[in-house]
């Protein structure tokens, strides 16, 4: 039993506040007949009748996400239909049913080798896909045992889920309008279902340990997914102080939702843009319902990635117009491909590398695959047509690189015109600043091309040698560190000696507590994830740029990100 009013911290994975009864998942361990001196030939046909019949299974969950949460969230069951077709899954499965063990055993043991070789990975994103594979595993299972679907939560009122960790299928299996929040035993910030509910907009703690499943069902549940706690059967006063925070929170995002579509104009009438940052065509939908006044970030990877084969010019085309027409004549820059790193494809052997981030990545590897590039820059350049597309090179670390890309782009867009199709014209042609090397040298860069888009989550990354994936040093990675800051200052600084345009992209773009300090370097381009952009918007109103230039210019005198944090919530206009 739990102690009354007791507070658990965990990992704040999804941001908001809820309060409901726990409606806690137990997990139903099957039981797992083995037999030996089975029929090989029997047993495959019932595994590949299995296989088939969840296949279709996850396509139907896949089309279930991809309207509740989007594109890119639905990308997972691509990941778990190719699950059921990899091929050292199936060899070693079809070894253990040459040796006569029935289907359920080999299928088992199989999925349990390799679910634990990807546990053991260091790399805490590939680790997390552990819980894919078992998911997928049992899915087979039950459908071998005859047992067609995972057990549901049957919710009857609205909760507050509590598990050990959720798979995607048994996340998006709840029924969303009875689901307050997510509290699980393990998982990070990169587990599913973080993603899945930072998606769907409802808070969750995950990382809370195994206290949190000794909840009694339908005992209250306080959920902060802004602070990542989790408080147990709270008193009366502690009830009464939460659901005021909560209702204070509600207000403010409503208000600031209604002002949503208007610019972001500060209080001495100086004006930014605000972009979002997207993955797929839903976001941008998502965007502009947000107030977005463009795309300040199109990360293409959605494209390239849970598949065999490299996408066509067609498909790569089908895709960019659908987002560009959403759009219509608002900006759009397109960041090229930016794999390596911890995105991996199958299709380009990548190889191991001992430090991926430091690796064959993103423009290094595009320009070493001219004719993969140019694939997707002719692509780009004919959807581009009538839009105002911008194109921009992730990962730039030499002015050669610079060079050497726009070459390519001019090569690809004589050769779409030569096979007679419409390119875009005028095209804007930027890097991503995230690598201290081009910080440095900003104003050499300045002068080829024709934006700067500050990569803030890789420039803080290679910045203080902390790997970004990585939890022990996740208290290194503040982009509001003044190394960082004094970058972005030089950055911007080159940039407008130039006369080219300067944005971030990074999540410090979105942050509160780095937007005045942004504004005060005189950034005037902000792109983020869709759902921040009212909250941006409304702090820029609150604040002139001559208060924001003083509080950058204190800012790049201090000594520590944690400084730079309390000045500005010390400088906060009334
Ligand atoms: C960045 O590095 O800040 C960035 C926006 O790119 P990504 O997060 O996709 O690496
Ligand atoms: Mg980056």
């Amino acid at each position: 039993m739990t102690s009354p009013c007791r507070s658990l911290k965990g990992i704040a994975a999804a941001p908001g506040l809820a309060a409901g009864p726990a409606a806690v998942w137990c997990e139903e361990s099957l039981s797992i007949p083995r037999r030996t001196g089975s029929d090989p030939l029997t047993e495959n046909h019932r595994l590949d009748q299995a296989r088939k019949a969840v296949g279709e299974e996850i396509a139907e969950l896949r089309r279930k996400v991809a309207n509740e949460a989007g594109e890119a969230e639905a990308a997972i069951f691509d990941a778990h239909g190719m699950f059921l077709i990899d091929t050292s899954l199936l060899q070693r499965t079809s070894q253990e049913l040459e040796r006569g063990l029935n289907a359920e055993a080999a299928w088992m043991d199989a999925i349990e080798h390799f679910a634990g070789q990807l546990a053991s990975l260091p790399d805490p994103t590939l680790s997390a896909r552990a819980a894919d594979v078992r998911d997928v595993g049992q899915r087979v299972l039950r459908t071998l045992l005859g047992r067609s679907a995972l057990p549901g939560l049957a919710l009857k009122k609205p909760s507050v889920i509590v598990a050990r960790d959720l798979a995607p299928s048994q996340t998006v299996s709840l029924e969303k309008r009875l689901v307050l929040a997510f509290c699980t035993a393990e998982g990070g910030p990169t587990s599913h279902t973080a993603i899945l509910s930072r998606a769907l907009g409802l808070p969750a703690v995950v990382g809370l340990g195994r206290d949190i499943l000794e909840v009694a069902e339908g005992a209250t549940l306080l959920v902060d997914g802004d602070r990542g706690e989790a408080i147990l059967e709270p008193d009366e006063r502690s009830l009464q102080a939460f659901n005021e925070r909560g209702r204070q929170a509600r207000q403010k995002a409503e208000a600031e939702q209604a002002r949503a579509s208007e610019p972001a104009v500060t209080r001495d009438g100086h004006r930014v843009e605000i972009v979002a940052n997207v993955g797929s065509s839903a976001d941008a939908e998502t965007a502009l319902a947000c107030g977005a006044e463009g795309i300040g970030l199109l990360r293409t990877e959605f494209l390239y990635l849970d598949r065999q084969v490299a996408p066509s010019e067609a498909e790569q085309g089908f895709a960019y117009d659908s987002i560009l027409d959403i759009m219509g004549q608002r900006p759009v820059v397109v960041r090229t491909l930016d794999a390596g790193g911890d995105k991996s494809l199958p299709y380009l052997d990548l190889g191991h590398e001992a430090n991926p981030f430091l690796g064959w990545r993103a423009i290094r590897m595009c320009l070493d695959r001219p004719d993969f590039f140019k694939t997707q820059l002719r692509a780009l350049l004919r959807s581009g047509a009538g839009h105002d597309l911008r194109i921009m090179f992730p990962m730039v670390s030499t002015l050669e690189e610079v060079r050497k890309a726009k070459v390519l782009l001019a090569e690809a867009q004589s050769e779409a015109q030569a096979a007679g199709h419409p390119v875009a014209e005028g095209v804007q042609v930027g890097i991503m600043v995230e690598v201290p090397s081009v910080a440095v040298l900003a104003d050499l860069f300045a002068r080829e091309v024709d934006f700067f888009s500050i990569g803030t989550n890789d420039l803080t990354q290679y910045t203080m040698a902390a790997e970004r994936t990585n939890d022990r040093v996740a208290h290194l990675s503040d982009a509001l560190h003044p190394a960082v800051l004094r970058q972005i200052q030089h950055v911007i600084n080159a940039g407008h000696a130039a006369g080219i345009w300067v944005g971030v992209c990074g999540e410090l773009a979105g942050d509160p507590e780095g937007v005045p300090v942004l504004l005060g370097l005189g950034l005037e381009e902000f792109s983020m994830a869709p759902p921040l952009i009212p909250r941006a918007k409304a702090v820029l109103r609150r604040w002139t740029l001559t208060e924001a230039r003083q509080l950058a210019e204190e800012a790049l005198k201090l000594d520590t990100a944690r400084g730079v944090r309390e000045l500005v919530q010390a400088r906060q206009p009334s």
